[in-house]
């Protein structure tokens, strides 16, 4: 309320000072005695807590200026933040009305007001708005960024690829992000339904508008590893270990899987030791030491863990180690108690979340592609740090 009356005295008085400039140029002093006692009775309906009154009087009362016009914004603004939507529009609604304003204070309405519609759920009506300003110079990029929301929230994705031209066009890498998570949304679905041409076109356009998707490459190693092309599933691998190191840890065993195929184990641990020796990842630590201990021995292998985890501790790598111990040279005893410390160690590891987002920090234990949080795409990644990587 009491911010409601900050906003409204610039506006009243830039508008006194505009008309009490023409009144003294015209003297006409009654337009300006008029315009005092209208609001009055403007501030007088805000004082007895009649806020919609108050407003629909001072909006007709107090004509929109340029100089008065971004103080309208603000008090629409303070109402949208307080949640009085309706309020928010009546303002927004009256300044679009508004036919002499100059174009980008007009154009600023019609996003204005689109955000509300869309901070009420109108999407429809949020959406009319938002193309109505693809063409706006200072508008286009947050109208398209906004109209994709929409899309993303209505799981209409076929409607967000009809944006495409406007956001190539743009060149903006978030908005051609965005779009190449629409495509691969659209080739999930046709893979649920083998339809393998559709799937891959989709995906070329994905890697188009954004040569650094993951999730596109993902599904592709998918495809080809459906049609026995476990060369090609191998590069694409390779290729998600080049764009996103983060989240390589979730394909590891799929890329094993694959060079098992291709019967080229060598060629797999030589890539995954030289990815443990760039990222000191736990995956990649564990899997290559069944390659250690097969080729030089459970000792080797045990002395290469140790030193490993002296080097970066994680409580996964600490689990595998209490695990190698386990072997058919230790008592029974000595098993019993290893296996039961390796099961507390589990039941520690099980409550704790392996991903989280790097954009706003939730965590999950399951994977998403767009964050449930932010609703921001790819950035759920395994956690690194004693507890995760
Ligand atoms: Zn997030």
């Amino acid at each position: 309320m009491l911010e409601l009356l900050f906003l409204l005295l610039p506006v009243a008085m830039g508008y006194g000072w505009f008309m009490g400039r023409n009144s003294v140029k015209q003297n006409d002093h009654s337009a300006k005695q008029d315009l005092s006692i209208k609001y009055s009775t403007g501030l007088n309906y805000l004082l007895s807590n009649q806020q919609d009154k108050a407003i629909e009087f001072l909006l007709e009362t107090l004509k929109v200026e340029d100089d008065t016009v971004e103080a309208h914004f603000a008090m629409a603004n303070l109402f949208r933040k307080r949640g009085e939507l309706d309020r928010a529009l009546k303002v927004h609604e009256h300044l679009v009305r508004q036919k002499h304003l100059p174009s980008k204070a007009k154009q600023q309405a019609a996003f204005e007001l689109g955000k509300d519609f869309l901070s009420a759920g109108l999407y429809d009506r949020a959406e009319t708005m938002f193309h109505k300003l693809l063409k706006s110079k200072d508008f286009n990029l947050k109208s398209l960024s906004y109209l994709l929301q929409i899309y993303q929230s209505t799981k209409d994705w076929q409607h967000g690829l009809e944006l495409n031209k406007a956001i190539a066009k743009s060149n903006d890498k978030k908005l051609l992000h965005t779009l190449a998570n629409f495509y691969c949304e659209l080739a999930t679905l046709a893979l649920e339904k083998d339809e393998f041409i559709e799937v891959l076109e989709l995906l070329e356009n994905a890697l188009k508008y954004d040569p650094n998707s993951c999730r596109a490459n993902w599904l592709m190693a998918k495809i080809y590893e459906n049609h026995q092309q476990f060369d090609e599933a191998c590069q694409c691998y390779k290729d998600i270990y080049t764009q996103d190191k983060d989240f390589f840890p979730d394909v590891i065993e799929q890329m094993h899987s694959c060079y098992q195929q291709l019967n080229d184990e060598d060629e797999f641990y030589q890539f995954i030791k030289k990815v443990y020796d760039e990222t000191g990842g736990s995956s990649a630590l564990i899997k290559y030491l069944s390659f250690v201990e097969n080729k030089h021995g459970l000792k080797k292998a045990q002395d290469y863990m140790l030193s490993a985890l002296k080097r970066r501790p994680t409580i996964r790598g600490f689990k595998h180690f209490i695990k190698m111990q386990m072997n058919e040279q230790s008592s029974p005893q000595e098993n019993e108690n290893l296996d039961m410390i390796k099961e507390l160690i589990s039941s520690y590891l099980s409550v704790k979340q392996r991903y989280s987002c790097c954009n706003c920090g939730f965590s999950s234990s399951t994977h998403y592609w767009s964050c449930p949080s932010c609703h921001d795409w790819e950035q759920l990644k395994p956690v690194r740090g004693l507890e995760g990587e």
